[in-house]
């Protein structure tokens, strides 16, 4: 693919070249500024930001993500409302090629538990390098510093942008303090804003208000992946504390509606982790709709009520001269023991074998029902990623470009489309964006 960079038949392509304007510099936009010049378009990439791919730096922790292993299938069940949409994307660019895209420009990727993917060195800031050094070989021009202020549309279709200009050339360093603004015109215009979370990234929601402007359905935004706030003095007590190996059951109104099992931590306002971040959709969801949420962990699902209740009475019986705070310390991380018998009403002190039927009973049902009031939410600063977006149903999933406006293009994290952690979400920006550069440059 590296040899690709070269933009193919350029003397020929120049006769009737064509002009496509990326707004973002993004995953999903560098991705299409690269495919759309390599299809031999002159391609100018509007980036507000004084440096590309802020986003993805940051990613993974530092080590990004870049994609999953997982079959199309699979992948596919991974996003909401429905991954169907990205079939077709999926179907031109999935994560074999992008694992190659990144091996021929020198990064080898690994694969890790749960088929996640990372560059092979462990940097997220390697993956943005590989894609800055793609489109500027496939000779896109990146202006930075650049901010999008709306489009230009005549008679149904996306002509150009209104771009605020930096006060002096294009140094990396430069503010956007003029306000002057310069029209640019194109033959297709790629929408690559992302979506509302971690602001500080440069994704403050511009391109919604763009799509608005040209007759688009934005379906309500909200955080997702998102850490969540819990009720009490419990936080406090536990903050900190990371579980490994529980089942998380969210009941609305008392009633099951999801459960999950993995890892989870507390922090010093809620929960977080990465089963709380993939359950976290279902309970924004609900408590936007007022519904009484709150969670049931199940701190030992290896083992039913019943072998539990033996394990219980084993435990009791053996260290039956020990205190129960001490003998606890068998099934529980210490941190969790003193709010165990505080729930339970069991003094600390009580050896062994002074702990009731109905105490060991108590046990047990928390043990298997540790019970946690959610009250809310973090802000779009702490998502990982934004749910909602532009409607799926106006955009032609073939092409990305829009049914309502011609030549004006969707990519990425804007759309309503959004994934489960595992490097779901950046192999859909970096699809989308392929297939929207590609589509938009006619590069078949
Ligand atoms: C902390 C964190 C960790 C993550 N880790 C992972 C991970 O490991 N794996 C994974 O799959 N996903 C991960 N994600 C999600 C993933 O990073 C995003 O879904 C993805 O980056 C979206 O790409 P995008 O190109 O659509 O948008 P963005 O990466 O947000 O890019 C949008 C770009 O558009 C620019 N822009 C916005 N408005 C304008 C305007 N008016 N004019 C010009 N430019 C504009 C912005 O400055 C920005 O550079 C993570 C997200 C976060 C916040």
């Amino acid at each position: 693919m590296l040899k690709d960079c070269i933009p193919v038949n350029k003397t020929e392509k120049d006769l009737n070249k064509k002009r496509v304007i990326i707004v973002g510099g993004g995953a999903a936009g560098m991705m299409a500024a690269g495919q759309a010049a390599l299809g031999g378009a002159e391609v100018l990439l509007f980036e507000k930001m004084n440096q590309l791919g802020r986003k993805l730096g940051i990613s993974g922790k530092g080590r990004c993500n870049i994609t999953n292993t997982a079959p199309v299938a699979d992948f596919i069940e991974e996003f909401y409302p429905s991954g169907l949409f990205l079939r077709q994307a999926f179907s031109r660019f999935f994560s074999d090629d992008l694992i190659s895209f990144f091996e021929e420009f020198g990064l080898p990727t690994v694969s890790e538990r749960g088929g996640r993917v990372f560059p092979a060195s462990g940097k997220a800031t390697d993956v943005k390098n590989v894609l800055i050094r793609f489109i500027e070989k496939a000779g896109v021009k990146i202006n930075l510093n650049s901010p999008v202020k709306g489009l230009i549309i005549k008679n149904n279709e996306a002509v150009g942008v209104k771009v605020l200009e930096p006060t002096s050339s294009i140094t990396g360093k430069t503010k956007n303090e003029s306000g002057k603004e310069t029209k640019y015109f194109s033959d297709a215009i790629i929408i690559t804003t992302g979506g509302l979370s971690y602001p500080a990234t440069g994704s403050t929601g511009d391109g919604y208000k763009f799509a608005k402007s040209a007759g688009h359905k934005i379906n309500q935004t909200r955080p997702a992946l998102v850490p969540l706030e819990i009720s009490g003095n419990i936080v406090s007590k536990l903050a900190g504390l990371h579980l490994r190996n529980v089942r998380v059951k969210i009941l609305t109104n008392d009633i099951k509606l999801k459960d999950t099992f993995g890892e989870m931590e507390f922090t010093n306002f809620g929960i977080s982790g990465p089963i709380v971040l993939t359950l976290s959709r279902y309970v924004v969801d609900a408590l936007n709709l007022k519904q009484k949420t709150s969670l049931s962990i199940d701190l030992k699902p290896a083992l039913d009520e019943q072998k539990l209740d033996k394990r219980l009475i084993r435990d009791l019986e053996q260290f039956g001269r020990q205190q129960i705070s001490k003998i606890l310390k068998n099934l529980l991380p210490q941190q969790l023991i003193p709010v165990c018998l505080d729930e339970t009403k069991i003094s600390p002190k009580k050896a062994g074998h002074q702990i009731t039927a109905d105490e060991r009973k108590r046990l047990k049902l928390w043990l298997k029902d540790f019970r946690l009031d959610v009250t809310g939410y973090r802000p779009f600063s702490e998502a990982i990623i934004t749910a909602g977006g532009v409607s799926t149903k106006e955009i032609n999933p073939r092409t990305m470009e829009s049914r309502l406006i011609k030549n004006l293009y969707f990519a990425g994290e804007i759309l309503d489309v959004d994934g489960n952690t595992g490097g779901y979400n950046l192999q859909a920006a970096f699809s989308t964006g392929w297939l929207a550069g590609r589509c938009a440059a006619k590069y078949f």
